[in-house]
C-alpha cells in the first residue's frame, strides 16, 4: 500500500470509528484548541491519577477530517502514560511535522506517524497538530485557550 492511501484510510478510519470521541464527567484536565485558518475547534479533556498517569482522555469538537483524525489517535497513544511521557510524544510529532524527528521519535507515535506525509502539506499541518498542542499545553499547567492564529 502506499504510503498516501495508508494516510487516508487511517484518517477516515478514525473519523468513522473514532475511540475517544465524547464529553467526560469530572475530567482532571479540560481545554479548547481552536485553529481559524481551517475551523477546527476541539475541546481536550484528561483524567490523571494522584501518579501523574493519563488515566483516561476524551475529545470533542468540530472540523476537518485530519484534525479529528489525529486527537483521536494521540489519545490512543497517551492513555496510560504519564505526564512527560506524552509530552516527549508531543514534542516527538512537532518533531515529525517539521521533519526533525528521530526515527526513534518516529516510531514511538505509532499509528499517528501516518501523518508523517502532513509535513509536505503545510495548509493541513495546523490541523494534525491541534490536538497535540492542546494537549502540550494543559500538561504544562497552562491556563486559557490554544489558537494556531497568527502562527
Ligand atoms: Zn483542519
Amino acid at each position: 500500500m502506499e504510503i498516501k492511501d495508508l494516510y487516508r484510510e487511517i484518517v477516515n478510519e478514525h473519523n468513522l470509528h473514532p475511540a475517544h470521541r465524547g464529553d467526560m464527567e469530572a475530567p482532571t484536565l479540560v481545554l479548547q484548541g481552536v485553529n481559524p485558518s481551517c475551523g477546527d475547534d476541539i475541546s481536550l479533556q484528561l483524567k490523571l491519577d494522584e501518579n501523574d498517569i493519563v488515566t483516561d482522555g476524551l475529545f470533542n469538537g468540530t472540523g476537518c477530517a485530519v484534525s479529528q483524525a489525529s486527537a483521536d489517535m494521540m489519545l490512543d497513544l497517551i492513555i496510560g502514560k504519564s505526564r512527560s511521557e506524552a509530552l516527549e510524544l508531543a514534542e516527538g510529532f512537532m518533531g515529525m511535522v517539521r521533519s526533525t524527528a528521530t526515527p526513534e521519535q518516529i516510531e514511538a507515535l505509532d499509528e499517528s506517524a501516518a501523518l508523517e506525509s502532513i509535513s509536505h502539506m503545510p495548509a493541513r499541518v495546523k490541523c494534525a497538530t491541534l490536538g497535540w498542542k492542546t494537549m502540550q499545553k494543559m500538561l504544562n499547567g497552562e491556563a486559557g485557550q490554544v489558537s494556531t492564529e497568527g502562527e
